[in-house]
């Protein structure tokens, strides 16, 4: 995909697995039955997204990093160094990655098992407020590999930390969207008149414009989340933006109409 003279590459670290209760107590998916696979479950994509060319130049942007080589009910990761080299790109060569938020499946690539760079030149952005609840206070899930590779990222001075909205790297821009995790960041790129923007988990699903009051599991804040999301929804409308969330089906961008009927989903 081109946003102006900007090339988006999805990419795809293995599947996240959930029933309805991802989306909370109260979810059920009657009626969303085209979500879900033979087993009853959701079959959903850990998706990152490589942005290269136009005011980037050489420097490849790596957006999300997976949650890298392990598997178990709820996720299965491990194919994303085959996706970027399937994409043309290596390790190296990636100069910046930003992750949405800190959650496993977000940030598992940035370290190796012996807790050394997966990009040996890459700078990291990470919102602020991950960091603290993550790495700091470790008040939420993250591998001790992974905690202790970040912090010799940041003691090496490779790593950004990110309050409200920041620019990334030529045509691509942080913007805070809190709720899902304190620090999450949705990655806006923008070049020439052309604009889409990367969810992370400010949207689990688009399934979530229609169901109003599914939120996902691991919200941190619930009700900020929430609010999050239908800022989302409605800069999505107003703008007339393609929009796609790191575990949406497929991958697929699509754009929020709005009808009589209501906003819809447009893939
Ligand atoms: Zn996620």
């Amino acid at each position: 995909m081109k946003i102006g003279e900007l090339s988006l590459t999805a990419v795809n670290d293995g599947e996240f697995i959930t029933g309805p209760e991802y989306f909370g107590p109260l979810a059920t998916f009657e009626g969303h039955e085209d979500l879900v696979g033979p087993d009853g479950k959701m079959h959903m994509p850990i998706g990152c997204f490589v942005v290269q060319g136009g005011p980037l130049g050489e420097e490849t942007v790596l957006v999300d990093a997976g949650l890298g080589e392990m598997s178990g009910d709820t996720f299965i990761g491990g194919k994303l160094m085959g996706e970027l080299a399937g994409a043309g790109v290596r390790p190296e060569t990636v100069g910046t990655v930003v992750c949405s938020h800190l959650h496993i499946d977000h940030c598992g690539w940035l370290v190796d098992g012996d807790g050394k760079a997966t990009f040996p030149n890459a700078a990291l952005f990470v919102g602020e407020g991950d960091w603290t609840r993550f790495v700091v206070e470790g008040t939420d899930l993250m591998l001790p590999q992974v905690r202790d590779g970040l912090r010799r990222l940041l003691d090496d001075g490779r790593v950004t930390l990110i309050e409200g909205d920041a620019p990334i790297a030529p045509g691509v821009t942080a913007l805070a969207a809190p709720g899902h995790t304190p620090g999450h960041l949705v990655i806006v790129l923008s070049e020439g008149l052309e604009r889409a923007i990367l969810l992370g988990d400010a949207i689990s699903c688009p399934v979530q414009l229609d169901e109003t009051e599914w939120g996902a599991i691991s919200d941190v804040d619930p009700a900020l989340a929430r609010r999050t999301r239908e800022r989302m929804w409605a800069e999505l409308e107003r703008s007339g933006d393609p929009g796609v969330g790191a575990h949406f089906p497929d991958l697929k961008f699509g754009r929020v109409l709005a009808g009589e009927g209501g906003r819809r989903w447009r893939s």
